[in-house]
């Protein structure tokens, strides 16, 4: 007898019933396809690692230490790693031992360790609105609820952080955490400002609340250095996620955690229960690169190719775009977030956009209430400039489309 997967759907834990494919997923299949200029991925661009280079250092690795390479390792990481984990965060003022490191696979499962070690269900989670879409699957699947604090240009806004805060205790909800991407924001594109992040961590250690301070792009900036992270201006209460999947590949899925000492433990077996232990091979590869290659240099292509790619997504969001459609300005990071003119809908445009062969993601996948509905988050890295010109093109004249056919309706 046939079963179909309906057929589970009794079977399935509360936790998993309302887990929905995220629009990014259900988008890539299509958006993949040639003929279609892609803004809606997230992709570094990889193609600017020297390939060859990090091809022969893969097989001496393994020709010279493959015994350990390819070997089963320890929950919480390989200490050289986690040693040079420490003087990478020194660069940008983080202070930490290697001892309050443990190594993930990639950011993702970094997220993953806070959410089953502090949610429960109906615990409330704090998080910028929009915020990061593989995050809202995180919280979602512990089933915790996420209210959404809204952001500006400078990042997210303290008095409306306060606010949200003071809601969520007078309605009697627990809030475990405020979960933020401070810097080059995943999908926003923006930075928050020096004073802000002095507010915000002013705010929470008052409130006792703790921070997961998520930064995979603070690395990423086209001029200038971004403001210090928040673990660099507290040590207590903040949880610093990072992940080698921007400023190396995240083909080796490689990230990790700096806890507060106290945590260690239990985030090192939470991690052994979920993993066993993290890839010896992908931690071993980017040891070996971190300590054999120029890999600031290769940071610095990136981040040249990356401002060249935003430049041309700035000045064709400028040239082509419709009156009323307004955008972000990132100073890093992989995403530009569009607003359109009031009355579109960005998800409902989908298809017409794919028809016209371009993708992005509409604004829905970042907020976990459903609203988002008039934005769009676009990508710079990963398509060259005149794809990005293109792609913008075929949007602006989607848009204009829309706004025509809508002010036609209103006419009517
Ligand atoms: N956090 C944010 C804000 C991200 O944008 C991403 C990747 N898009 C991640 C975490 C996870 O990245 P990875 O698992 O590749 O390290």
């Amino acid at each position: 007898m046939r079963t179909t997967l309906d057929d589970y759907t009794d079977r399935y834990a509360h936790r998993v019933s309302g887990m929905t494919a995220s629009e990014i997923r259900a988008l890539f299949a299509v958006a993949n396809r040639p003929e279609v200029v892609s803004l809606a991925g997230g992709m570094p661009y990889v193609a600017a690692l020297p390939l060859d280079t990090v091809g022969s250092m893969i097989g001496q690795l393994i020709a010279q230490s493959g015994d350990v390479a390819l070997q089963y390792g320890v929950g919480q990481g390989m200490l050289e790693l986690r040693e040079r984990i420490c003087e990478l965060m020194s660069d940008v003022g983080i202070e930490g031992s290697p001892d309050d490191v443990v190594v993930t696979i990639g950011g993702q499962q970094a997220l993953d360790l806070v959410g089953r070690l502090f949610l429960d269900p109906g615990d409330v989670v704090l998080a910028e609105g929009p915020t990061y879409v593989g995050a809202l699957g995180v919280f979602q699947a512990a089933q915790a609820e996420v209210v959404h604090v809204p952001m500006d240009d400078d990042g997210l806004i303290p008095e409306a952080l306060e606010e949200a805060l003071a809601a969520c205790v007078a309605a009697g909800r627990r809030v475990k955490f405020l979960y933020t991407i401070p810097t080059y924001q995943n999908p926003a594109g923006v930075t928050l400002t020096e004073e802000r992040r002095e507010a915000v961590l002013d705010i929470c250690e008052r409130a006792g609340l703790l921070i997961i301070e998520d930064d995979p792009y603070g690395r990423l900036g086209f001029h200038g250095e971004a403001p210090r992270p928040l673990r660099a201006r507290r040590r207590d209460g903040v949880f610093y996620l990072s992940t080698f999947s921007k400023t190396f590949a995240p083909g080796l899925r490689v990230g990790w955690i700096l806890a507060p000492h106290a945590v260690r433990d239990k985030l090192v077996m939470t991690s052994e229960a979920n993993i066993l232990c993290p890839s010896n091979f992908a931690q071993s590869v980017i040891t070996t690169y971190l300590r054999t290659m120029p890999w600031r240099e290769q940071l610095k292509a990136y981040q040249q190719i990356y401002g060249e790619r935003r430049d041309a997504m700035m000045a064709s969001l400028a040239d082509l775009m419709p009156e009323g459609v307004s955008w972000t300005r990132p100073d890093g990071g992989l995403f530009v977030w569009a607003t359109l003119p009031d009355g579109l809908d960005a998800k409902a445009m989908v298809p017409r956009a794919i028809a016209a062969r371009v993708a992005y993601v509409p604004g829905t996948g970042f907020y976990a209430d459903g609203t988002g509905q008039r934005h769009m988050r676009l990508n710079f890295s990963y398509p060259a400039p005149e794809r990005i010109r293109e792609g913008v093109r075929r949007l602006a004249g989607v848009i204009e489309q829309e706004a025509a056919m809508r002010a036609v309706f209103q006419g009517a």
